[in-house]
């Protein structure tokens, strides 16, 4: 037993090595990635009850040189451990801001929804550096929808929401992202200068078969209207989801049934 448990150390100890070494390279490399451009944005189209476009979500994508494409949900999360996620925010952002001024030149009233993190959110100069990527683009606010958890909400509450009201004060609009997963009180949704929700797609993959799932994007979707706010349900794959979810007076939908993410420049030169 006891070589057994000495084994056990050594291995575990050998795989924090790795596992740290492993962090602090990839580290290395976004930072390195973002001075050599390697960062940039797809889009993934949302639409209304009648299937036009009304706008889209913009989401990061890292294309390294040797590792190929890495998703999101392997490099934001460290990121978020460190000053990098300022710096991708930064850049999310002034690229958001110029792709919303090329819209706004050609007339078109399409909003782009960011995902905002919260590190990134309770930055003390965040709202200057929103107000400053916008006049720098030559974009006005009034097609920027910011994206935030539900995990912003649990601290700092009286912050948040007064830097909400001078976001809102700007032009711009808050989404809840992922509504339902987190922080489960209600009661905060009309204490916010909220314009809309997105249903979370572990919940809207299952309707409508689903007993469970289904009475909760209905619920979802009923409190929303009470309350006057947009739902956007994402990760819609299927027909079956897009007709439960437009009878039960969805606005907008998300997923691969209405298009895949692609590349932002590519989605922006067809727009008009
Ligand atoms: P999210 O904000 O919940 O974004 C939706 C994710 O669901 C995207 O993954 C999207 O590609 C995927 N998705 C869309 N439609 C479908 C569908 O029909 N089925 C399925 N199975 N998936 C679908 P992606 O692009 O890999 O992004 C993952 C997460 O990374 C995002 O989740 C968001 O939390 C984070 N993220 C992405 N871009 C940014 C960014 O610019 N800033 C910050 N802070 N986070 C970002
Ligand atoms: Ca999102
Ligand atoms: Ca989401
Ligand atoms: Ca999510």
């Amino acid at each position: 037993a006891k070589a057994g448990g000495r084994n056990r150390i050594e291995f575990f100890e050998a795989g924090m090595q790795t596992e740290v070494e492993e962090r602090l390279a990839i580290e290395h490399d976004m930072q390195d990635g973002i001075e050599r451009g390697q960062f940039d944005l797809h889009i993934q189209p949302q639409v209304d009850a009648s299937g036009a476009v009304v706008g889209g979500e913009l989401l990061m994508r890292w294309t390294h040189p040797v590792r190929g494409a890495v998703p999101p949900n392997q490099f934001i999360p460290l990121a978020e451990e460190s000053a990098l996620i300022l710096r991708l925010g930064d850049l999310v952002l002034q690229r958001a801001c110029e792709a919303l001024a090329q819209l706004q030149r050609q007339g078109l009233r399409l909003d782009l929804s960011v995902n905002v993190s919260p590190r990134q959110f309770r930055r003390a100069d965040f709202v200057d550096r929103v107000r400053e990527a916008l006049t720098r683009a030559g974009a006005r606010a009034e097609g920027l929808i910011l994206e935030v958890t539900e995990g912003l909400l649990i601290d700092n509450w009286a912050d948040t929401v007064s830097r909400m009201d001078e976001l809102v004060a700007l032009g711009l609009r808050f989404s809840i992202d992922d509504f339902g997963t987190g922080y489960s009180s209600l009661a905060y949704l009309k204490k916010l200068p909220l314009y809309e929700l997105k249903i979370d797609r572990t919940f809207v993959r299952d309707t409508p078969d689903d007993p469970n799932d289904t009475a909760i994007v209905e619920a979802i979707l009923s409190v929303s209207k009470h309350l006057g706010l947009r739902v956007v349900a994402e990760g819609v794959e299927t027909a079956e989801q897009a007709d439960f979810l437009r009878s039960r007076g969805c606005d907008c939908l998300q997923g691969y049934f209405y298009g895949r993410p692609e590349p932002l420049a590519a989605w922006l030169a067809r727009q008009g």
